[in-house]
């Protein structure tokens, strides 16, 4: 047997070269290039940029954030990306060990950090990642148990011949409720909205993102998801209107007195109104957070419940 930190090093290693690829996908894919060719190149000197200058984390630290030939600022965002990449592997690996369940976090991994970034800079959710990795998460339910009820409704038949590929199927028909429950939620919603305020406020994006977490986590999993975003995005929208309303407040006392905190009241309102909230975001963050800790946070919820008396 090997020593772990050897394990541990393949999976950060992976991790920092699949975040390097993954940055090229965030830059790439929502402007509809290529993500194999042409190479890297400068977006300020359109200068290819050499093997040598492409370490992940490394070429950007020596060359202090600045492309070598026009010295133009390359964004954190290059670093960010690779290192949360590898520190999320490595956390796949400790949670999950040597394992099939290891490599399925790390996928599911890699495609929500492309996602995320993606939607925080352009508000897209490119389908050359939701699509492919739905397909994917329903592949690999035959190898990592989708946890869900599938199995009252398919009981298994023991000792079979065909045991794993019973066990397989109950996984895959999970996989298939959360890809429906995640993806049927998100349109539900984005229909009532268009129904009720008369505007697209859900893009398909979304539906197709929580397809694609569903099959992933399994219809229970992805419910909790689809809550503890919600509560989250709500959270960004009341921060974002009281921050709008205080800093409104302030520069109309400085004006004058008369209406400052009516008219204040209201342009926080239209600010509100006007924000598109990146909710592919949050429901991004939470799928990860989900897939480690999901069952962990289920269980302190329902432990509230117990401490009242
Ligand atoms: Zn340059």
């Amino acid at each position: 047997m090997y020593p772990a930190w050897i394990s541990g090093s393949v999976f950060f290693l992976f991790g920092l070269i699949f975040g390097s690829f993954l940055n090229v996908c965030i830059y790439r894919l929502p402007r509809r290039l290529s993500v194999v060719s042409p190479r890297s190149a400068c977006p300020g000197c359109n200068e290819p940029i050499a093997a040598f200058d492409n370490i992940p984390v490394l070429s950007w630290v020596m060359l202090d954030g600045r492309c070598r030939h026009c010295h133009a600022r390359i964004s954190p965002r290059y670093v960010i990306v690779e290192l949360l990449c590898g520190l999320l592997f490595l956390l796949c690996l400790l949670l999950a060990g040597p394992s099939v369940y290891a490599v399925k976090g790390c996928v599911l991994c890699f495609l929500l950090l492309g996602l995320i970034f993606t939607d925080a800079e352009t508000h897209l959710l490119p389908d050359a990642l939701t699509l492919p990795g739905l397909g994917v998460a329903l592949i690999l339910s035959f190898f990592a148990v989708v946890p869900g009820p599938a199995s009252y409704f398919f009981p298994i038949f023991y000792p079979t011949r065909y045991g794993f590929l019973q066990i397989g199927l109950r996984s895959l028909t999970n996989s298939l409720l959360g890809a429906a429950v995640g993806s049927g939620a998100l349109y539900a919603v984005g229909w009532l909205y268009l129904k009720l305020r008369k505007v697209d406020g859900m893009g398909l994006g979304d539906v197709k993102l929580m397809a694609m977490v569903g099959a992933f986590l399994g219809p229970a999993l992805t419910l909790f998801v689809l809550c503890s975003s919600s509560l989250l995005g709500g959270i960004y929208g009341i921060f974002v209107l009281i921050s709008v309303l205080r800093s409104r407040l302030i520069r109309y006392r400085a004006r004058s007195r008369t209406q400052a905190s009516s008219r204040a009241w209201q342009s926080a309102q239209t600010a509100l109104r006007g924000l598109e909230i990146p909710f592919g975001v949050f429901l991004g963050f939470m799928s990860i957070l989900t897939w480690f800790f999901g069952a962990q946070m289920i269980r302190a919820y329902l432990d509230l419940l117990l401490i009242a008396d």
